[in-house]
């Protein structure tokens, strides 16, 4: 839709093609319809969470980057507001403020647009395309904007043809992973520790090379694993790492970052004040009950007992199970829960100043269907609208 605007605004004559009845069904789900569109990170910032190849948005995010994606939204009657000093939403906070502009803005310069069509095949004459076919209709044209998306919520329309259409004419796709999604464990225990979300979790891979791996966040225990924040950030790490090693350990912190000699500490001073707790109830200063119950009954610690009663040995690992509880994660719902798809069509092969490929003349990329993913919180929209900038712009 971007490309589309800023295309028939420079005077070209644009052809919107959508597979489903309907544009923007992403787009409407986003940031729980709230449409969390960008953030208000500088532009270096901002590339350094994407990972190594953040670098390749800088010139997309030099011609469009928040502050001028909040202007572009202004001059389409859309006003935005950053509560919380972060996080860009539409003033109102709903989806549809965004595509009714969308929509309105590409109907007042005259974008066509084709709902309930597929497209199938483009067409090319070796060097540059000619032509693109949709299920029902064949199109003349020298210029096509891929901007599929990726693989997740496949209800929502993306559903990884944009790789199939590159892929047909040369491009190479770096492999793809179900990415921003709840994550399923190995252990049990962490159905009984449903009802309470955990505040600033810490949560680290335990493998060797991975030990860098780590994240902070609010975390929730499902009835078979983790969800929350912090896991769908960290889940487009650990995807690859579950494809790779079948399951992942990892360490998390739940006591908001205390480490042994802080915890001991806390539990003298509560002693001091209450000297008739219970193991329970001490672990229980620093935890919700139930996950309190499951810690002790991992570290083999009697929870109705004074912690002065435990072996030492037991002590010391009920405080190091505080400080880091070992989890295993063997697995996840695949592409239908995940909000990302990580890798896509190979950077290497798309012009960074134009999105224009390298394989063949004429055709463009723009958005999630390339190798590039953010974590949440308005990184992926904001990319998704800066590419999108650039490839209408050329
Ligand atoms: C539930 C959910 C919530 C999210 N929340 C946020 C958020 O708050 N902030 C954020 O930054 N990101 C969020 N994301 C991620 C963000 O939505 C995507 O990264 C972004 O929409 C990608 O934009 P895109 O234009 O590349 O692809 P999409 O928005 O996926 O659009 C691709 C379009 O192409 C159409 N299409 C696909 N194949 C064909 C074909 N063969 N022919 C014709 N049409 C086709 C699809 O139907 C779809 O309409 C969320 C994702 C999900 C699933």
């Amino acid at each position: 839709m971007m490309s589309a605007i800023v295309s028939a605004r420079a005077g070209n004559s644009v052809l919107l093609l959508e597979k489903l009845p309907k544009i923007g069904a992403k787009l409407k789900a986003t940031g729980g319809g709230r449409c969390n569109l960008s953030n208000t990170l500088s532009n270096e910032v901002f590339m350094q969470h994407f990972g190594r190849d953040g670098r390749f948005m800088s010139h997309s995010l030099e011609l469009l980057d928040h502050h001028k994606l909040i202007e572009f939204f202004d001059s389409i009657g859309v006003k935005t507001d950053a509560l919380d000093g972060f996080r860009i939403f539409p003033v109102g906070h709903n989806s549809k403020f965004i595509i009714s502009a969308l929509e309105q803005e590409m109907q007042n310069i005259g974008v066509e647009i084709l709902c309930n069509q597929k497209v199938r095949s483009l067409e090319h004459d070796g060097t540059s395309i000619i032509g693109i076919h949709s299920s029902t209709h064949s199109f003349k044209t020298s210029k096509v904007i891929i901007a599929t998306g990726g693989m997740g919520y496949p209800t929502l329309g993306a559903e990884g043809d944009g790789y199939e259409l590159a892929q047909e004419v040369g491009h190479s796709i770096k492999k793809l992973y179900p990415a921003m999604m709840p994550l399923q464990t190995k252990e049990s225990w962490v159905a009984l520790c449903t009802a309470d979300t955990i505040a600033k979790a810490t949560l680290r891979v335990d493998l060797k090379k991975y030990k860098k791996l780590s994240a902070i966040g609010d975390l929730i225990f499902t009835k078979n694993g983790i969800r929350g924040p912090v896991v769908l950030d960290f889940s487009r790490e650990i995807t690859p790492l579950i494809d790779k090693f079948g399951e992942v350990p990892m360490l998390m912190n739940l006591t908001k970052g205390l480490n042994e000699e802080q915890i001991r500490q806390h539990f003298k001073v509560q002693l001091s004040k209450k000297p008739t707790h219970t193991t329970l109830s001490l672990v229980h200063t620093l935890l919700p009950q139930a996950l309190s119950l499951e810690l002790c009954h991992i570290a083999n610690a009697d929870p109705e007992i004074a912690l002065n009663k435990l072996s030492g040995i037991v002590r010391d690992k009920l405080i190091s199970i505080l400080a880091w509880t070992p989890l295993t994660i063997i697995g996840h719902d695949g592409f239908k829960m995940a909000m990302i798809t990580r890798g896509g069509i190979t950077l290497k092969e798309i012009d960074p100043k134009t999105m224009q490929s390298k394989k063949l003349n004429g055709l463009y990329f723009c958005g999630e269907v390339m190798d590039l993913d953010g974590p949440c919180g308005g990184y992926n929209l904001q990319w998704a609208f800066a590419s999108g900038f650039v490839a209408g712009s050329n």
